[in-house]
């Protein structure tokens, strides 16, 4: 099932390139009063709320896809964790240039742990990367991006993904210099999630998922995630050996070489055949 946010917070179930607004569905959520939970309450609910959404899906007639403004597919994510340098051919594009590295030491993931997004910083596909500081370099990261389903805390790989709602295409912006990376890459629209969230029966193994993107037209990033030094079922293992992931939360699972440059008027092509295809715009920030 493909799960979109679109236009004025409606919410959408996408078959083929059709939406199909289910917007009335979200009226069964609880009523919720301060303090406000930090979760995600359809994600929470996700599996019971399935049927309901079907249905009211079956209900409603579609419209194109193309012709509707994707918002981010996930409501409120209460955080957003991201993996450095998880493909082994990134790490060694940042250690060999110095535009990349900046004379940060950059390990390798199992030392230099996780880092937070944030949550300010999200846009959905149809948004515009605004590039911020135009005298520096505003790089494109593309990444397969893991929904929590459930809370999980302390979770061992082998269990790790029956703790996955879904999944949907991340770009992790980020801006290159000698700042922390949560800093960096937490500029407001430097979090791209879209075009939907797939939920994930769709995917059955996320060990083996293309990811590529075209900036321009050209091939930029092209990759698999088979070529992940820590695979998603590993990254929540080590996420929840720290902190308790809970419903909504994203796990963006790194991204590979290919890194480059962008500007205002570029545009950008995301792919995971298995999710599908966004097109964003870089802007003015
Ligand atoms: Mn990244």
């Amino acid at each position: 099932m493909r799960i979109c946010r679109f236009d004025d917070d409606r919410l959408g179930v996408v078959r083929g390139d059709r939406v199909h607004d289910v917007t009335s569905v979200l009226d069964r959520l609880p009523a919720v009063r301060p303090p406000f939970p930090r979760h995600d309450l359809l994600i929470e609910r996700l599996a019971e709320f399935r049927p309901l959404l079907e249905a009211a899906a079956d209900a409603a007639p579609g419209r194109p896809v193309d012709g509707v403004r994707l918002l981010p597919p996930v409501m409120n994510p209460g955080k957003i964790v991201a993996a450095p340098v998880n493909y082994k051919k990134h790490l060694d594009e940042v250690h060999a240039d110095a535009a990349l590295h900046h004379g940060n030491q950059i390990h390798a993931i199992q030392r230099a742990g996780l880092f937070l997004k944030a949550t300010s910083s999200v846009i959905g596909a149809s948004g515009t990367v605004g590039v911020r500081f135009p005298d520096r370099r505003t790089d494109h990261e593309v990444e397969l991006v893991a929904v929590i389903g459930r809370t999980a805390n302390k979770v061992r790989k082998e269990d790790a993904l029956s703790y996955v709602a879904g999944y949907c295409i991340g770009l992790d912006m980020t801006v290159r210099g000698p700042e922390e990376r949560s800093f960096r890459k937490s500029i407001d629209g430097y979090t791209v999630f879209g075009p939907w969230m797939v939920t994930a029966d769709e995917i059955a193994d996320p060990t083996d998922v293309d990811l590529t993107i075209e900036v321009n037209g050209q091939t930029r990033q092209n990759a698999n995630t088979r070529d992940l030094v820590l695979s998603v079922a590993e990254l929540i293992e080590f996420a929840t050996a720290f902190y308790t992931l809970h419903p909504g939360d994203m796990l963006m699972t790194g991204t590979p070489e290919g890194v480059s440059p962008v500007m205002p008027g570029d545009v950008m092509v995301a792919t995971i055949p298995s999710i599908g295809s966004m097109t964003v715009l870089v802007g003015e920030g």
